[in-house]
């Protein structure tokens, strides 16, 4: 080295000291001997902080830190230079992206040697191409992933189907806006463009977290659900559609209805890869603008049928509550020592306006889904307490009703006060209402349960477990729990010839039950046998058609009255068959 070159190497330190790039030296632990100005000023060091105590973990992210030290560190020893991009953490903790080399230095002959590192911010750069990224995979005008990105994602999700990790089916959801092209004509492309825009951010309200909703045409949308586990499950995001567009949007000073004709393509069925199933549901699409707006149209016809059934009910059940169309209908339990009444259960009923009497087994679940079995609850219990009079008066005796609680209705924060307003409305006598909850209602979230069992449990309510026997309970809270009932599940008592280990649950139940300090009823009841069964069991009541189905109220107050003038054991010993009452119920 010519001792001019040496002269101008003097200035080296003052040079690595101005330049805004990121240097740092340290030792082959990570432990910092020097660092410039610029990388003082990114770590947020003062120029006094010693940063010997430094540590290059304080200089990155943690994962980044240890891929610097297996890899760099080893790939510079070995070559000289690791050159790649990293990140670097500010001294207010932000991640600064970094283009790094680190270098080594005296490690030739197995030494220990030294490391130094040069690092440029780049994160305008990464914005910039982040930027240039999301115009290319993104609609300009509502911001939402373009066709790029929907076929991606759609590929990704239906290889997860096939893995079998996530769920069994993945839907594509084609949704055509109905008339935007007369709003467009005639309030103009911007009201156009506000409206779709609008209309984007209501779809994304709709989606669950991991469905993507893309923007697919110019009046056309798209939407993947994933992690199916049946076609059911769709439903709720229908749901959620069809709630968001019955409010108009505000569009250029006026208020704009829309809906959507919707072509549906399930996969696999309807097809497995993004081209199948979008030309399918483009398909489905057609035929439901064809058979008019805001239309639903699945591809596969069977999906099709149970689709628009389910549709149709939720919209019917909707309009059921308003036009007065439930019913209750009451099915008496005796108890089994005396042959009295012990009360009667109240079960609803949805009198169709073709005719038919629906169970609840076809409805309820729909109404738990759409979340109508909270006001549709509170009619029960309201009816069920003022019809309770009417038994009461027809029977001459006090004769308590239960009313079932469905699980979102038990969830529900409302339900206590609601009852309290109730009872106090129609002059019930707290101790004659029993509330049937399930053992797996109960058994979901026992401390929440807990507290709202003691809640209506202050109130004055009996609360019975339903359906026991089917829901795992755990003794601990059963006993914890303010209970006054165990109802053993009707598939224990009805096994026909009785099933050996049915009854030993029976028999079981009604020891447990009795342990706890619980009235044990056994429910569905049909055979003088089942009957004869839980009387030698010692089971407190019994509930079934063995003496009596569910009936209309005007059924169920004869049931009281005569089964009050005949002796109540003789009527339990003569079965349903003679009490003319109860064949009136069944029709
Ligand atoms: P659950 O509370 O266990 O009601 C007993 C069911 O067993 C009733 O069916 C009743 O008709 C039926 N049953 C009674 N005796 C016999 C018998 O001897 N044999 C047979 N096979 N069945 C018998 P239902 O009325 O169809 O009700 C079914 C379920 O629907 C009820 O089961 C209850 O979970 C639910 N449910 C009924 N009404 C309401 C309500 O107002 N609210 C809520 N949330 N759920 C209700
Ligand atoms: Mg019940
Ligand atoms: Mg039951």
């Amino acid at each position: 080295m010519s001792k001019r070159t040496h002269a101008w190497h003097a200035h080296l330190p003052e040079i690595v000291e101005a330049t805004t790039d990121f240097i740092a030296i340290m030792d082959d632990s990570g432990r910092l001997r020097y660092i410039n100005r610029a990388g003082r000023a990114m770590l947020g060091l003062s120029d006094f902080e010693d940063v010997e105590r430094r540590h290059i973990s304080d200089c990155h992210p943690e994962a980044e830190t240890r891929r610097l030290l297996a890899e760099a560190f080893p790939i510079a020893r070995r070559n000289g230079a690791w050159r790649g991009e990293s990140m670097i953490i500010s001294g207010d903790g932000q991640e600064i992206a970094v283009s790094q080399v680190v270098l080594a230095h005296g490690c030739q002959n197995g030494g220990a040697g030294m490391f130094s590192t040069i690092a440029r911010d780049i994160s305008e750069r990464k914005r910039y191409d982040a930027e240039i990224r999301h115009q290319a995979t993104h609609d300009p005008l509502t911001g939402l992933p373009n066709r790029i990105v929907l076929e991606e994602h759609l590929m990704m999700e239906l290889a997860r189907m096939a893995q079998g990790r996530r769920h069994a089916h993945v839907a594509v959801m084609l949704l055509d806006l109905d008339n935007f092209k007369r709003i467009n004509d005639s309030l103009g492309h911007v009201a156009g463009d506000e409206l779709l825009r609008s209309v984007a951010q209501r779809l994304r309200n709709c989606v669950r977290t991991g469905d993507m909703v893309a923007r697919y045409g110019d009046d056309e949308f798209t939407i993947v659900a994933s992690g199916l586990s049946a076609m059911d499950n769709l439903l709720p995001v229908i749901h959620k559609l069809r709630a968001a567009f019955e409010l108009p949007f505000p569009v250029a000073g006026q208020e704009v209805f829309t809906g959507f004709s919707t072509g549906i393509a399930v996969a696999p069925n309807d097809g497995g890869d993004p081209v199948t199933l979008l030309k399918n549901a483009d398909a489905a699409m057609y035929r439901a603008k064809a058979s008019g707006r805001d239309r639903y149209q699945f591809y596969a016809p069977e999906m099709n049928a149970r689709g628009q059934e389910l549709l149709v009910l939720e919209t019917e059940l909707r309009h059921a509550l308003e036009r007065e169309e439930f019913v209750l209908h009451y099915q008496p339990q005796l108890h089994l020592c005396t042959g009295r009444i012990a009360g009667f259960e109240a079960l609803l009923r949805w009198q169709h306006p073709a005719g038919r009497l629906v169970p609840p087994s076809d409805f309820i679940p729909m109404l738990e889904e759409t979340g109508l079995i909270i006001p549709v609850g509170k009619w029960t219990l309201r009816r069920a307490c003022a019809e309770y009079r009417k038994l009461r008066d027809a029977s001459g005796t006090q004769v308590p009703v239960s009313v079932n609680v469905s699980a979102r209705q038990f969830g529900d924060h409302r339900l206590v006060e609601e009852l309290r307003h109730i009872l106090r409305d129609e002059g019930m006598p707290p101790e004659d209402l029993e509330l049937e909850i399930t053992e797996s209602t109960v058994m979901q979230d026992t401390q929440a349960a807990g507290e709202i069992l003691d809640a209506l449990n202050a109130i004055g309510v009996r609360l019975a477990i339903d359906d026991f026997g089917t829901g795992h309970s755990s003794l601990a809270y059963l006993k914890r729990f303010p209970l006054n009932t165990l109802k053993i599940d009707r598939d224990f008592i009805q096994g026909r010839p009785w099933e050996e280990n049915d009854a030993a649950i029976a028999e079981a139940c009604i020891s447990l039950g009795h342990k706890l300090g619980l009235d044990v009823i056994a429910e569905g009841v049909e055979t003088a046998e089942q009957m004869q069964f839980l009387r030698a069991h010692g089971c407190d009541m019994i509930q079934g058609y063995h003496f009596s189905p569910p009936m209309p109220l005007q059924a169920a107050s004869h049931f009281a009255l005569h089964h009050k003038a005949r002796a109540g054991a003789e009527a339990l010993a003569q079965g349903v068959s003679k009490i003319p009452a109860i064949e009136k119920g069944r029709t």
